[in-house]
């Protein structure tokens, strides 16, 4: 499969991650769209799932990008049913901005799953 080139942020760690210039696991990638293990796990199973594309956040996101949007929450469930956790459950969250606690300005979902979730989240 070609990978199309986007938009990408030399400075951005996750965009230096898709580009294979910082070592990460994956656990899925495809045209639009990686997965990889959080280096700081917060829960038994944390995966990250990321466009290739730049996007600061979800607060940037257009009609434009909506295959991207529509790939990112299909691959979440699909790593989630391969990491044994879809029957129990998991939670799917991304964090927008600095009270939310975003400290990577690049979109991505946290996978997490494996043990239970409070809510509301702290
Ligand atoms: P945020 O706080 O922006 O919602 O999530 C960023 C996540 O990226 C954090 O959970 C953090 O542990 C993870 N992270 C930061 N640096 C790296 C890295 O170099 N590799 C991986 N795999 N995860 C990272
Ligand atoms: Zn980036």
């Amino acid at each position: 499969m070609t990978t199309p080139s986007v938009a990408t942020d030399p400075a951005c760690l996750f965009c230096r991650i898709v580009a294979g210039e910082i070592p990460a696991a994956f656990v899925h990638e495809d045209d639009l769209v990686v997965a990889f293990p959080d280096i700081a796990p917060r829960a038994p199973t944390h995966i990250l799932v990321i466009p290739r594309q730049h996007i600061v956040s979800a607060a940037a996101l257009t009609d434009a990008d909506s295959s991207t949007v529509g790939r990112l929450f299909a691959v979440a469930a699909q790593v989630a049913r391969e990491a044994g956790i879809a029957d129990a459950g998991y939670r799917l969250v991304t964090n927008v901005g600095r009270a939310a606690g975003q400290t990577v300005d690049h979109l991505h979902i946290h996978l997490m799953g494996g043990r239970s979730m409070t809510w509301p989240p702290g």
